[in-house]
């Protein structure tokens, strides 16, 4: 199978929101008249973002996934995205699998695949996102205002237990690392959640480098700091059983949630459960943005709590 059987067979299919999809030189591609653009990319690297051997399905989608997560952060409504493909051979079980994973998403999201690039190199997978959004209503990293409620959607910390299992870091009990290994491969972004934010939250960013991490991007552009409750942090149920310290450090500097992280005003509290009960996903207060820089924590006591750093590529031991 050559590069244009392979992208044939497992990658084109005929355009419905494109002007013009897979085949030409470029796709020619037509937003919303009364919207911008929101435009993202992000890259997975086989060693890096995740495990050799990984299955095929749950790396189609999660390639898909976390790009989308981007978009839902943005508020931004799904649209097209292109895929770049480095593979080491052609094995064709290998794409049938990883197609059908990165498709079922894309439909579900609505999203179409009207482009990409294609060659020989080391398992890298590199899909950019492209969604609309209303100019006004995006949820930029920089909106938040002292006094501003800090929110989190769903819970944290279990994704970042299941890379520790496979690193050989820890033993999770087969039950707790089913759970766990579901949110690592298999993230589901929260796309209808961002879109309703645009109505409540000043702020917003898709939780992929750990909670606090990501939150001091929002302190820095927002010019603000945030003080955040231990208490409160929605660390997930299943990792009940796991030493408090392992707990903290996976919830708070894990990463790979892909929940939303956003900001806003204490008036807006009711209208958040509202929404929290309409979409059946835990949103929780967790803490505040104050004058200042950086992200506290605090305990019940009012101690502040060790963080963890959160994931960096090019930080140094
Ligand atoms: P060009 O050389 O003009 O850049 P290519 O020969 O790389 O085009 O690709 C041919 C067509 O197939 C283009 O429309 C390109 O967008 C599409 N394409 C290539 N690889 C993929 C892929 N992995 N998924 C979707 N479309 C792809
Ligand atoms: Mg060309």
């Amino acid at each position: 199978m050559n590069e244009f059987g392979l992208i044939g067979a497992y990658f084109a299919r005929p355009a419905r929101k494109a002007l013009l999809g897979v085949g030409d030189d470029c796709a020619l591609l037509a937003p919303p008249t009364d919207e911008v653009l929101a435009i993202s990319v992000d890259m997975l690297v086989e060693g890096r973002h995740f495990f050799s051997g990984t299955d095929p399905r749950s790396l189609g989608h999660k390639a898909l996934a976390v790009n989308l997560s981007d978009l839902a952060a943005m508020g931004a409504k799904p649209a097209w995205f292109t895929l770049a493909l480095a593979l080491p051979r052609v094995d064709e079980a290998w794409l049938a699998e990883f197609s059908s994973g990165l498709f079922a998403l894309a439909d579900a999201a609505d999203i179409e695949l009207v482009g990409g690039d294609t060659t020989r190199g080391p398992l890298t997978l590199s899909i950019q996102v492209a969604g609309h959004v209303p100019a006004e209503g995006a949820l930029r990293r920089s909106g938040a205002k002292a006094g501003d409620d800090v929110w989190v959607s769903g819970s944290l910390g279990a994704a970042a237990m299941a890379v520790r299992h496979r690193s050989g870091d820890v033993v999770l009990p087969d039950e707790v690392l089913a759970h766990c290994a579901g949110r690592l491969d298999w993230p589901m972004p929260r796309l209808a959640l961002g879109a309703h934010l645009r109505r409540h939250a000043s702020a917003a960013l898709d939780v992929s480098d750990g909670l606090v991490g990501d939150l001091v991007h929002i302190c820095e552009q927002s010019g603000l700091g945030a003080d955040l409750d231990w208490e409160c942090i929605p660390v997930d149920p299943a990792l009940q059983g796991i030493p408090e310290a392992q707990r903290r450090l996976a919830a708070l500097s894990g990463g790979d949630d892909y929940e939303l992280c956003f900001t806003a005003n204490p008036k807006e509290r009711q209208a958040i459960e509202v929404l929290s009960l309409s979409l059946g996903l835990p949103l929780t207060r967790i803490g505040v943005m104050r004058p200042g820089a950086g992200v506290t924590l605090r305990d019940i006591n009012g101690c502040p709590v060790e963080t963890g750093r959160s994931f960096d590529h090019f930080s140094s031991p």
